[in-house]
């Protein structure tokens, strides 16, 4: 399909006008492309040669208006940190449309009703990283918001300096948040929180739709494709960094790409955002968060349905969670299903990595080459102290004995990936991007893109991050 092609729909506006902001996108200066995703164009069935056109280039700045394109931004609440925060809503992203069943958004696009104190912005290095970060998630197998493309601009932006405006075109199945629930809940408004619930279950829950109880249904799926997500987030040392309750999607998807970050060492109470300073959101807390927040959800769902089924519903959480957990592991580890002591088996994995402050990346791709006894030299490199891994390798030999070798590696060679883009890498492809140079951008869009592919010359993003680079913490802004 062809740009002037593009037939968009709007099916949010068919819900109340006190569920969104009609407003227009105000274009950047002087944009230019960075990079454009073809699969998601793919996707959404526009041409390749498309991507690369100055139309493509407006479309993403908000300055061509597709056929039947009603931009708006939508309205929210949400617990930020713990505290009820009754307005948020997108403060800077404006959606466009809907093509099929994908909604387009465009983040960075300037005011709306509910930019409070902000200025409707983001800044370049934002943009990459979520731009990035999204298709690395894709290429995890991790549910995830995705990304048509990226531009920059001339268009200056204040945080601490001056820094470049740019927008990236986010696409997802669904744009609707915890929090969307919380603000017609805390407003009393239970006609539009009713008709946001239909509206959810037609968008993202179809199946249940026409059952008995569809709200207390409606809260048992958002249940079951959060503990599964953050099962995932788990296995892979994914630390998101902001769980307000804004940041959660009703649809099990990862949103809003803050100071995320990928393990470095191994470690539970890694924190990577640097303004959480009791560490509310550190990699361990975050299945635990998760049910906090499906807390508040069920309270805002509470006028559709029954508190009790709903309050049943969550006692199952932390079982649904831990049987993920251990299914995403013992693909991770080559087993071919749990059998018991592999918990243990997997908690002493984690408990040794952190101590001997091993990068959980590599170790699982290393694990993931291992043979036998006789090939531990290379493993035992990654961690400081040989004894306890030696230990724990004794384990894991008993363990893997019976299954056989070929099938072993084959499985455990797609389950841990050879890349994760990390923090320092991110930020090295940030630098070159503020000084013009975008190939790194591409380089990293490309490994994430199949993370479990081998790609020799990208072997010095497959290594232990530089020491001085580990488990740092990022600014909110980022
Ligand atoms: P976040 O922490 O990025 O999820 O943002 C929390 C809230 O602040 C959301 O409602 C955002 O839309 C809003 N927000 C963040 N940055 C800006 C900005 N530069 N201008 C306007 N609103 C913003
Ligand atoms: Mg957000």
């Amino acid at each position: 399909m062809k740009l002037n092609e593009l037939k968009l729909t709007n099916p949010y506006l068919t819900l109340s006008p006190e569920c969104y902001d009609k407003v227009a996108p105000t274009p950047l200066h002087n944009p230019y492309l960075i990079h454009a995703n073809e699969d998601v164009a793919k996707i959404l069935e526009i041409d390749t040669e498309e991507l690369y056109t100055d139309d493509f280039v407006k479309l993403l700045n908000g300055e061509y208006k597709a056929e039947g394109s009603e931009p708006f931004a939508m309205c929210y609440a949400g617990h930020q940190f713990g505290h009820f925060v009754p307005r948020l809503g997108d403060g800077r992203a404006i959606n466009i449309g809907t093509i099929e069943k994908y909604h387009l958004q465009l983040k960075g696009a300037g005011m709306t009703e509910y930019s409070r104190s902000g200025d409707g912005r983001a800044v370049l290095r934002s943009s990459i990283r979520e731009y990035l970060m999204s298709e690395a998630m894709h290429g995890l197998k991790i549910p995830t918001t995705m990304c048509l493309g990226l531009i920059g601009s001339e268009h200056d932006v204040r945080r601490e300096s001056v820094e470049t405006g740019a927008i990236v075109c986010r696409v997802s199945s669904s744009w609707v948040r915890f929090g969307t629930f919380e603000y017609y809940a805390s407003q009393g408004m239970f006609e539009e929180l009713k008709a946001l619930a239909d509206y959810v279950i037609e968008e993202s829950f179809p199946h249940i739709k026409g059952k008995p109880d569809p709200y207390a249904l409606l809260f048992n799926e958002v249940m079951v494709l959060t503990s599964r997500l953050m099962a995932q987030w788990m296995s892979v040392g994914f630390n998101h960094g902001v769980m307000n309750t804004d940041n959660m999607s009703i649809a099990g998807l990862t949103i809003d790409y803050g100071p995320y970050a990928f393990l470095d060492d191994f470690r539970h109470d890694n924190v990577c955002n640097h303004t959480d300073v009791d560490g509310r959101y550190s990699y361990t807390n975050q299945p635990q968060v998760a049910k906090w927040n499906l807390q508040r959800l069920m309270q805002a769902l509470s006028p559709l349905t029954t508190i009790e089924k709903m309050e049943k519903n969550l006692l199952i959480y932390d079982k649904i969670y831990i049987r993920y957990l251990h299914y995403y592991m013992c693909k991770k580890l080559g087993f071919e299903g749990t059998v018991e002591g592999d918990p243990e088996l997997i908690d002493d994995m984690y408990d040794m990595l952190e101590t001997l402050h091993v990068d959980y990346t590599l170790f699982m791709r290393m694990l993931s080459h291992y043979e036998h006894k006789g090939e531990r030299k290379v493993l035992l490199a990654t961690g400081l102290y040989h004894e306890p891994m030696n230990a724990w390798l004794d384990r894991y030999d008993e363990r893997i004995q019976y299954i056989d070798k070929t099938v072993r590696k084959k499985q455990m060679l797609s389950n841990n990936p050879k890349y994760v883009l990390k923090n320092y890498m991110l930020q090295e492809a940030i630098d070159a991007a503020e000084s013009g140079d975008f190939s790194l951008v591409s380089d990293l869009f490309k490994i994430a893109q199949n993370p479990f592919e081998e790609y020799p010359e990208f072997q010095r993003w497959a290594e232990a991050t530089p020491k001085a680079f580990r488990n740092q913490r990022l600014s909110c802004s980022s």
